[in-house]
């Protein structure tokens, strides 16, 4: 049986100045130290030019995670982001295929098969996301939806290469709704999508981590530990202030 580590990823969206990022990254050693004492690893995920300042500030054992990437290592993409400089600022690990940019900046899932490749290649952690609108969750088609998502997204992929992913399972409707999926929900998906991989990689799949996110906050986040396929919560909205991250981490430790 794996042994994965859990993962706390707190995702800030567009939210926090510079000067509330350095703030925040001022006042977590304590709760950092706290989470990898206890065997978790932390991390948080600002905008791009809070990036260098939460890294230089933050306990080195926060996990500082950009948002988005270009798979280009440079050129004419006026806007973008890409690996080398993310690299040069000591950042390791990058979200790819929210549902948020995936609705209103394109981002499809051939696209993160892109992404992910150049970050690999660069030895970095892809923190790549899935999950299905309320309509697809109606019909009851989430699981075709999202073998898609992740067959699509992992293409080509080694099972060496795969086992060193993080997926997030973010169910759409309950991203930001405060409406969260029940943790029955989120195992049967979760645990469907390890299966995927098994058919993917084989046995390796008992080495990628798999969170959920939708809605977590310190009051639930307990819950979906308790499920044997859930490694960790992507958050949004309650991973914004110390005191909520705060909260989360003391949930997922139990
Ligand atoms: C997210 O942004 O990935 C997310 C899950 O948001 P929230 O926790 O606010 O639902």
């Amino acid at each position: 049986m794996a042994m994965r580590k859990k993962l706390l990823l707190g995702n800030w969206k567009m939210n926090k100045t510079p000067s509330e990022a350095k703030e925040f990254a001022k006042g977590c050693g304590e709760m950092v130290a706290y989470a990898v004492n206890k065997g978790i690893d932390v991390g948080v995920a600002p905008t791009f030019v809070c990036l260098e300042a939460v890294k230089a500030l933050a306990p080195k054992d926060l996990i500082v995670s950009a948002q988005n990437c270009n798979e280009n290592d440079h050129g004419a993409f006026t806007g973008e982001i890409s690996i080398p400089m993310l690299k040069e600022v000591g950042i390791g690990w990058v979200i790819l295929g929210h549902s948020e940019r995936r609705e209103y900046n394109g981002e499809t899932s051939e696209k993160c098969n892109l992404k992910i490749k150049a970050l690999l290649a660069n030895n970095m952690v892809p923190v790549y996301c899935c999950g299905e609108s309320l309509e697809t969750f109606e019909a009851g088609k989430t699981k075709e939806f999202v073998e898609e998502q992740i067959k699509t997204g992992l293409a080509g992929l080694s099972a060496e290469e795969v086992a060193k992913l993080v997926i997030a399972y973010e169910p759409i409707w309950a991203i930001g709704t405060g409406k969260s999926a029940t943790k029955e929900i989120a195992e049967d998906t979760i645990g469907f999508i390890r299966g995927v991989i098994k058919g993917l990689i084989g046995e390796k799949a008992e080495d990628v981590r798999i969170l959920y996110g939708g809605s977590v906050k310190p009051g639930n986040i307990a819950e979906y530990m308790s499920m044997p396929d859930i490694d960790g919560a992507l958050v949004g909205g309650a991973s914004l202030t110390l005191d909520s991250y705060k909260g989360l981490i003391e949930g997922l430790v139990g």
